[in-house]
This record gives C-alpha cells, sequence and structure tokens, in this order.
C-alpha cells in the first residue's frame, strides 16, 4: 500500500482486514467469493487454442507432401470447437468437402450434423471434425498408405492441440487407419481403443448410413453411448 511517499508494508491480517472492510463498503454484509468454473478455464484454453490450430493450420496449408497436393482444390484442416471433448474423425475429404475447404459438407455430413443434435451436440460447440486425410483423394478412392504416413501427423497435432475426451473414427476406413488394424467394422465397434493415449471408438460413416438404413439403429445406439459418456463426469479409459 502506499501513502504519500512512503510505502506501508502492512501485515497479511490487516490487508485481508482492510480489503474485508472495502468490500462491506461496496456490496454490504454479503461476501463474493470468486471461484474458477470448469468453463471460465476452458473457455481461456479456448482462445489459446483457436489460435493455435489457425498457426498450425496456416504452417501445413499448402503441404505438398504427396500426390494429393497437386490435386486438392483446398486443403482441409478441420472445423469446429477449439476446445471440443469430442472429435470426429473422417476418412478423407469428397467432392464438396475439396471445394468449400470444410469436412462433411455434403450429404452424409448433413446427416452427422442431424445426429449431432439428436445428442444436443452441434460442429463448432463442443465438437470437432477432421479427416485422416486433409486432402481429397480422386475419384474418392480409399487412402493409400503413402498419403497416411505424411498426413497422419497433422492430425496427432491437432489432438494435442484440442485434447478432446473421445475421438471418434466415422467408418471402416477411418478407423482401420488409424488403429493400424485390418478388420471389420463390427469388430472394431462397441469397443474403447486407445488411439495415442486418447480413447476412440469407431461408428459407421454416415454415408454408410445413407446407404443402408438398417444401420442407423446401431449408430444411434454408438452415438446414445458417446453422449452419456461425454455427460458423465468420470474420465473415459482407453
Ligand atoms: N467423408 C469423409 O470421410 N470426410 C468428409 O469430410 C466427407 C465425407
Amino acid at each position: 500500500m502506499e501513502k504519500g511517499n512512503f510505502k506501508v508494508k502492512m501485515k497479511p491480517e490487516l490487508s485481508i482486514r482492510s480489503y474485508l472492510r472495502q468490500q462491506q463498503a461496496l456490496f454490504g454484509r454479503d461476501i463474493y467469493i470468486s471461484r474458477p468454473k470448469n468453463n471460465q478455464v476452458g473457455r481461456k484454453d479456448k482462445a489459446g487454442n483457436s489460435e493455435n490450430l489457425d498457426i498450425y493450420n496456416t504452417s501445413i496449408c499448402l503441404c505438398q507432401e504427396c500426390g494429393l497436393g497437386k490435386t486438392r482444390n483446398s486443403f482441409v484442416f478441420g472445423i469446429g470447437d477449439p476446445n471440443a471433448d469430442l472429435m470426429l474423425v473422417g476418412e478423407a475429404p469428397g467432392k464438396e468437402e475439396d471445394l468449400k475447404g470444410e469436412p462433411f459438407v455434403g450429404r452424409s455430413g448433413k446427416l452427422l450434423d442431424n445426429i449431432l443434435r439428436a445428442i444436443n451436440k452441434k460442429r463448432g460447440e463442443g465438437v470437432y471434425i477432421a479427416n485422416v486425410l486433409k486432402c481429397r483423394p480422386p475419384n474418392n478412392r480409399d487412402p493409400l498408405p503413402s498419403e497416411v504416413k505424411k498426413c497422419e501427423p497433422y492430425l496427432l497435432r491437432q489432438i494435442k492441440i484440442i485434447k478432446p475426451k473421445l475421438i471418434v473414427a466415422l467408418g471402416r476406413v477411418s478407423g482401420k487407419t488409424l488403429l493400424k488394424i485390418d478388420v471389420p467394422l463390427k469388430d472394431m465397434r462397441s469397443k474403447i481403443h486407445n488411439y495415442n493415449g486418447t480413447p476412440l471408438i469407431v461408428t459407421y460413416h454416415p454415408a454408410a448410413l445413407l446407404r443402408n438404413p438398417n444401420l442407423k439403429k446401431p449408430a444411434w445406439d454408438d452415438f446414445q453411448w458417446i453422449r452419456d459418456q461425454l455427460n458423465s463426469r468420470e474420465s473415459i479409459n482407453g
């Protein structure tokens, strides 16, 4: 505390007392204590995460590490809440995503948005969406192992920045590429895998649900499970 030109050193009890007196003068007999809420911490992180993702995107968006750099229209980095608990990972951008520069904007993207709405989520609020490959393979062919090798570190870095509680691989190709196992989707489903320290589950790709509506029920079971896990206070163990 400063008085005129003199610094007055106060005993801690006195400074607390004078602080309380000042609070009493301002607010009366009630004392308001601010306590950091989880979402306040989140908001602070979010600002940093958003910037870090932007910087990272800028640093890689001209990538020419594989042949897809020459054929793409857009480098589709990813979109959503930089502080998301849930990260959805598809296979690679399709035609519309390549034109728009955003993942899942075509028909399957609309279905994905509806599924998210049904579990009270939306892209950009608690959810981040990306793909294993950032560039569209010609004619939507499956990613080549050499392309995955070059591109996967980008996804890993995104995950490191966002730190989601749960990753959901959309479809067999995304699942097998991330988990490095070549098994049918049914053998990857309904299990919590560990993807470099983050719990990961595999569910149907929305495009598969459009082709085969019978898969909507099991997919809905998966998303209800996802919702419950994210709502539960316990951490998800991979
Ligand atoms: N399919 C994917 O796997 N990703 C997209 O972004 C669009 C369709």
